[in-house]
Parts: C-alpha cells; sequence; structure tokens
C-alpha cells in the first residue's frame, strides 16, 4: 500500500508503455528498464545502426523506478532530451528540476547499525583512520567534509568467484566499508590503513566533484600516489589476493 501520493498523480507506467509512449514522441524504438539505482536517474545508450542504407536510432535506457509516475509534461521533456540533449534548454531544465524534486522526496536511507563497527579482532580502523591523517600523505583527508561513516563490512553471503572488494564508498549515505576478510593478523596493518586511505580517497574526490565523475582520474591517482606505502601497497594486493578469495571460500566450504 502506498501513502501519501498526489491524489492527481497520474497512474504508474510499466517500463513498456513508458518506452511505447517516448518511442512515439522520438519516432525511433526505445527500450526502457526500471532501476533501482539512487545515484543515476537516466542513463541512456544511443544506437545507431545502418540498415539498408538508411540509418537506425535506438535509445537504450534506464530510469530511476519514479519515472513510471512522471507525468505527461515530463514524459515530454524526457523525450526532448533524448533528441536534443542540452540543447533543449527548456526541456532539460524542468526535467533535471523534477529529478532533483523526485530525489530530495524519497526517504532518506541510513546506515545500519552494524556498518558502524570499527574495532575488529585484530585492526581498529579508527585507530588508522587516525593515523592516516597524522601521517604523510594522509593529510589530504582533513579536508573531508563529512568525515564519512567507517566500518567493517559484512562478509558476503555467497563465495566469491575471483576477486574481492576490499573495501567500497557509497556516496549517498558518506559510508565507507573495508572487507572483514582484512581483519585477520595475517594483513599487516599498513596494509589495511591503506585500503582505508583509498576508499577514504573516494569519498573526498566525490565530494569536491573532481575528475569529473571518473572512478580512479588523475586527481585521485595523484592523490594516492603522495602515499608512502601505494607501491608496497600495490606489491602485497598482488601477491596475496588469491590468499584472501580462499579465506572467503573457505567460510562456505564449512557450511
Ligand atoms: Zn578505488
Amino acid at each position: 500500500m502506498r501513502t501519501g501520493d498526489d491524489e492527481d498523480a497520474p497512474a504508474a507506467r510499466s517500463a513498456g508503455e513508458l518506452a511505447l509512449e517516448l518511442g512515439r514522441r522520438v519516432e525511433c524504438v526505445v527500450a526502457v528498464r526500471y532501476s533501482r539505482s539512487r545515484e543515476h536517474a537516466i542513463r541512456c545508450e544511443r544506437l545507431r545502426q545502418i540498415e539498408g542504407g538508411v540509418a537506425r536510432v535506438t535509445f537504450d535506457l534506464r530510469l530511476a523506478a519514479f519515472f513510471s509516475s512522471a507525468p505527461d509534461a515530463i514524459v515530454d521533456d524526457l523525450a526532448r532530451w533524448l533528441l536534443h540533449g542540452r540543447r533543449s534548454r527548456g526541456a532539460h531544465t524542468r526535467l533535471m528540476a523534477w529529478i532533483d524534486a523526485r530525489w530530495a522526496a524519497q526517504a532518506p536511507r541510513t546506515i545500519p547499525a552494524w556498518a558502524r563497527r570499527t574495532a575488529g579482532e585484530h585492526h581498529d580502523l579508527e585507530q588508522l583512520f587516525a593515523e592516516l591523517r597524522s601521517a604523510r600523505g594522509g593529510q589530504a583527508l582533513a579536508r573531508l567534509d563529512p568525515v564519512p561513516t567507517i566500518g567493517w563490512g559484512r562478509w558476503p553471503t555467497r563465495a566469491p568467484k575471483r576477486g574481492l572488494q576490499l573495501g567500497s564508498y557509497e556516496h549517498e549515505r558518506a559510508w565507507v566499508r573495508i572487507h572483514p576478510v582484512l581483519d585477520t593478523q595475517d594483513v599487516p596493518d599498513w596494509f589495511v590503513r591503506f585500503v582505508l586511505f583509498h576508499e577514504c580517497l573516494h569519498a573526498l574526490v566525490a565530494q569536491n566533484r573532481w575528475d569529473g565523475g571518473a572512478h580512479h582520474g588523475p586527481i585521485f591517482r595523484r592523490l594516492e600516489a603522495a602515499h608512502p606505502d601505494t607501491a608496497r601497497a600495490d606489491a602485497w594486493q598482488t601477491e596475496n589476493t588469491s590468499a584472501l578469495v580462499r579465506r572467503v571460500r573457505a567460510r562456505f566450504a564449512r557450511r
């Protein structure tokens, strides 16, 4: 049951219905999927194929789920934006304003209580973070605003196939997670500290909109290279990744 919706809000459209409506407006084939992404409202791939000497354009769209209740005027604007991008000034502005309002209307997600656990069995993330900030290469982290929530992640529920994500940063909730596989005496302090540093740099770069959204862009790489442990962390990771993966898999083998 849904409550709190506007009374005159349009009925929800399925992805297929929206695709047809957009297709009619832009006069080409449009595919729509709704996504649960909280980061991207629109992802659009424009494909151009030549068929029998005629160029055929198709749009492949991933839209935030709230597009299912977009008013007709916004569907019009979306169609104009597909055809003309930012040059569709009025449509672009209205569309972005509507998206901003939809994001703002969503209930903010909160960070679960388990995510705030910093004291591991062998490594204390809070202490490592304090060391980072006062040591060479780590001073850039003084500019973090806000300082992200840092904590140990949870063990995965499925065995990893190949690699592991040793750390992650989520911008929406300003949340840095470190993989629990690193919480062992076999992993040196300085390596855990470096993984933490790497994820905090993601926070810093995202907060300042540096590197234009690139994942490991030039500013990120320059800040990372300023840390004295960069080279040995790289080498340690290369040498030990398979052992870490085995350690995670072993948890599943025991069941
Ligand atoms: Zn990274």
